[in-house]
């Protein structure tokens, strides 16, 4: 990393620890100048004291001494306790700003990088380094060190600055004394940057292993995995990956500690080695005359802290200069931008929702892959229309609604609303013209009204209750709702409610559709809405589909032909290609044809 690069992150850094809470980061940093200054407070009335000891000066001078030892240390450690307390307390600011910040940053980046498995990868990297305590935790502890260590540095080298201009000291004696504590600072560099890329070496090499494991260990926890697990008898082959994966990463660790112990002992060893060379040296040359006994005693404890506070220093250092790696990766993660094209312009809002919609040419391919997805589909269909879109498992129609959604941009073609791009739209406005009741919708641990409205999860905003009801009613839920004691105030599934009730898939397809519904929007598109559903909750669906949709333009996506017929158009999907557009009876009057083809298949499983 360039020397330009580590100062834009240092400050970009920096900023970041102040906007998630000043409050910490000011206590931290005065808790640790505080906590510097206070040693220095005895050592100098120490030596003060022992000065007018030898002196012989009165009790009344030594007593002033005393009070004025404890009295400041005292206080000193009152402040201290303080900003520790304060520190504390502003760390739970801290703590959940940040973690805000990962759902803020989810919910503003383009669905294309949620989907992406590589973003999501990285995501989880960087949570994991944050609990084992690098990126912004180590950059506290890092300023927090620094802070302290130069402070006591400053102090130190004013409290023994007399002591290298002592005539009585001879000049090679003093330039020894400040090699020696040179090599000292250096011996504990090169040791902590050892230290740091041993943990380093290690939390890279496992970041992989702890992912898996803590995949495994959700399995084992999680209760929507423990039928299959136990039906399956999976416990066992879990628990040994799980324990296989443990060891592995455990031997790392190991390894790890090992070596990170040898580099400690022969740096332990060296400084002990050096500081008794200088303890040594500093006493001879006092020895030799012109300093008094408190002197010595303050420059023996000064050059002790010094040493202290410039391998401190050094650690400190190093340690914020390896977590900038981390804070790299960290930030760039927040740094991944939304492409999407921000377009303007208004979605006009019509009474008679007379949208038309137009596939022109599109070819798709997902990011990171080469196979396309979906290949030159042309494809319209205007306001009130009933489109089907069929095909085989795999055929492109789950992507055909993404992009219709502009959840992903073509890779090629354009899509029209109503003759203009819909990229030249405001995002949001142009979402909010449909409904959705995606493949693997998504239900919330809120009351079932909520899950409904939708929008009006605020609890602060009230939904509309009765269309709530008429809602459940068409989607078939009329009758369950009927039984729920709290009724729409039931909470689904029991993670945020004791009293929350399990629903079956089936229900909650239900409640999905329903969900739909309450939007009202003048698209509404079903993705394989019947899929959960039992034979006579389909018939239902099928029988009132027209009512359900009403004046709407709908699409209903399905892999079997026979829900499909009801509807005035069918397109055929092949492999990401649109190979046929009709009705069912026009279709089906092409022999040779996919939709032939698949209906007769389908006809010997279906009846
Ligand atoms: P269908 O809905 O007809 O079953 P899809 O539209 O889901 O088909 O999938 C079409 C093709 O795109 C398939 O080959 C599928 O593997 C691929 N695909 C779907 N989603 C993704 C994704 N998020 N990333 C990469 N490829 C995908």
């Amino acid at each position: 990393m360039k020397v330009s690069e580590h100062i834009q992150l240092t400050k970009r850094s920096v900023s970041l620890l102040f906007s998630l809470s000043r409050a910490k980061i000011t206590c931290l940093l005065l808790g640790s100048f505080t906590g510097a200054v206070m040693p220095y407070v005895p050592v100098w009335f120490s030596a003060r004291l022992l000065d007018c000891l030898y002196e012989g000066r009165e009790a009344g001078t030594l007593a002033l001494y005393v009070l004025l030892t404890v009295g400041l240390v005292f206080l000193l450690s009152l402040a201290r306790a303080y900003l520790d307390a304060r520190c504390r307390m502003a760390s739970t600011e801290m703590y959940r700003n940040e973690n805000w910040k990962y759902s803020e940053k989810a919910m503003q980046m383009a669905y294309e990088s949620i989907e992406d498995p590589e973003v999501a990868h990285l995501r989880d990297r960087i949570q994991r380094e944050t609990q084992v305590g690098y990126n912004i935790y180590r950059l506290f502890h890092s300023l927090e060190g620094i802070v302290g260590h130069v402070t006591r540095i400053g102090i130190s080298l004013w409290l023994t600055a007399p002591f290298f201009l002592l005539k009585t000291i001879s000049a090679p004696a003093r330039a020894a004394f400040a090699a020696g504590l040179a090599l000292t600072v250096l011996c504990k560099i090169i040791t902590t940057r050892k230290v740091e890329e041993l943990n380093n070496q290690y939390y890279s090499g496992c970041v992989h292993l702890n992912m898996l494991g803590s995949k495994f260990h959700a399995y084992l926890d999680d209760y929507h995995s423990g039928k299959d697990i136990r039906i399956y008898g999976m416990s066992e082959g879990l628990t040994a990956y799980s324990a296989a994966l443990r060891r592995e990463t455990f031997g790392m660790y190991r390894k790890k500690n090992r070596r990170q112990a040898e580099v400690q002992i022969a740096n332990v060893a060296m400084s002990r080695i050096l500081q008794f060379g200088l303890y040594v040296l500093l006493f001879s040359a006092a020895l030799k005359g012109g300093v008094s006994v408190g002197s010595i005693a303050r420059y023996v404890s000064c050059v002790l802290l010094l040493l202290e506070a410039c391998s401190g220093l050094a650690a400190s250092l190093q340690t914020a200069l390896v977590n900038q790696e981390y804070m790299k990766r960290y930030f760039s993660y927040f740094d991944i931008q939304n492409h999407m094209y921000q377009g303007s312009l208004t979605v006009e809002k019509r009474d008679d929702n007379d949208y038309h919609v137009e596939f022109r040419d599109v070819s798709f391919r997902y990011p990171h892959t080469r196979e396309y997805a979906l290949r030159h589909v042309n494809l319209k269909f205007k306001a009130g229309e009933k489109l089907a879109v069929v095909g085989a498992n795999g055929s492109g129609k789950t992507t055909f609604i993404k992009l219709m959604c502009r959840l992903y941009d073509p890779t090629e073609g354009e899509i029209l609303l109503n003759g203009v791009n819909i990229r030249k739209y405001d995002y949001d406005e142009y979402l909010s013209i449909f409904s959705v009741v995606f493949q693997d919708f998504w239900l919330f641990s809120f009351t079932l009204g909520e899950n409904v409205a939708g929008a009006g999860v605020n609890r602060a905003e009230k939904y509309d209750g009765r269309r709530v009801e008429r809602c459940l009613e068409q989607a078939g839920l009329g009758k369950r709702l009927d039984t729920l004691e709290r009724g729409l105030d039931t909470f689904l599934y029991k993670d945020c409610d004791d009293g929350g009730v399990e629903i079956s898939g089936g229900e909650a397809q239900k409640i999905a559709l329903a969900r739909a519904l309450y939007k009202d929007a003048p698209f509404m598109i079903l993705d394989e809405p019947t899929a959960a559903l039992d034979p006579v909750s389909e018939y239902e669906v099928f029988r009132k589909f027209n009512e359900i949709a009403g004046d709407k333009t709908a699409v209903y996506i399905s892999h079997r032909l026979a829900s499909c017929r009801f509807c005035d158009k069918i397109a055929v999907f092949d492999e990401g290609r649109v190979v046929q557009t009709g009705s069912h009876e026009e279709l089906l009057a092409q022999e040779g044809g996919r939709y032939h083809e698949l209906w007769h298949a389908q006809a010997q499983y279906y009846g």
